[in-house]
């Protein structure tokens, strides 16, 4: 369980980007952080895996403040999702997917099987291992992004706005295949959305957060008041 407690985030020039933000983020649930744009939704995430620091409060992980963590250990049991993926353009599907394998030391096989596996897994073709980023449509290249970060089976995954540069059908396609992904792996999920609708379909839990970083309220989709 991820446990954010009164946690603000104040930028050098003075934006209160998260404002005493107190969150419990249970496991093998997918935790939804929905607002208008700029009410923290990144800088929360980016707390979490510590690409940037609270300047008050504390985040814990399985009750361990994460400040006490190695960050490379913090971060490989996170993996990251970003809106356009965030790809490596000069390596092909497979490797960017084998990428943090390697590093991991993997072998170059058994890495690569991985990546195969993990492309069945997200509903990617097999031929499509060998293409470029920029040889994939907008939505595959998504679902590499995905596998990607899947590869070294890290307990957490941190998503922000994967899908909303997608088409709404293509986005719905893989709204269904991360609630299958979460159903069969188990995975904790951070999801940060602008759209209530998205929130609404993939939350276990949603967490509307409102301008100035403050949290308004945090429940199942079912019990979400009208806002
Ligand atoms: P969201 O993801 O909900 O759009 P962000 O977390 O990106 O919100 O931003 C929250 C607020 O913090 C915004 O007002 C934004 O302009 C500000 N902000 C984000 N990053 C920085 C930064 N590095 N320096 C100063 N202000 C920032
Ligand atoms: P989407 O609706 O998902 O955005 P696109 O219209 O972008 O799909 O792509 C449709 C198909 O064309 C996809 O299977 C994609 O792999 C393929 N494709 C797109 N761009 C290229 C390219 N530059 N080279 C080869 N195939 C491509």
């Amino acid at each position: 369980m991820i446990r954010m407690e009164s946690v603000t985030k104040r930028y050098p020039d003075g934006t209160v980007a998260v404002d005493r933000l107190s969150l419990e983020i249970p496991d093998r649930s997918i935790t939804v952080l929905v607002g208008p744009s700029g009410c923290g939704k990144t800088t929360t995430l980016r707390m979490i895996n510590r690409m940037v620091e609270p300047s008050e409060g504390r985040i814990l992980l399985d009750g361990v403040d994460i400040r006490r963590q190695p960050v490379n250990a913090l971060r490989r049991s996170m993996g990251y999702v970003i809106q356009n993926a965030g790809l490596f353009p000069h390596r092909t599907v497979v490797d960017n997917i084998a990428t943090v394998p390697r590093l991991l030391g993997w072998s170059r096989r058994r890495a690569r099987a991985r990546a195969a596996e993990l492309m069945e897994r997200v509903g990617l073709d097999a031929s499509l291992g060998r293409r470029y980023p920029y040889q994939l449509s907008g939505g595959q290249q998504q679902r590499v992004g995905v596998a990607r970060a899947l590869a070294a089976d890290p307990p957490v995954l941190l998503m922000d706005e994967p899908f909303s540069a997608v088409d709404p059908v293509v986005r719905k396609g893989l709204q269904d295949e991360l609630l299958r992904i979460q159903d069969e792996l188990g995975k904790t999920i951070v999801f940060v959305t602008h759209d209530i609708d998205e929130a609404v379909r993939l939350g276990t839990r949603v967490a509307v957060l409102r301008a100035g970083g403050r949290l308004a309220q945090c429940a199942p989709p079912a019990e979400l008041l009208a806002a």
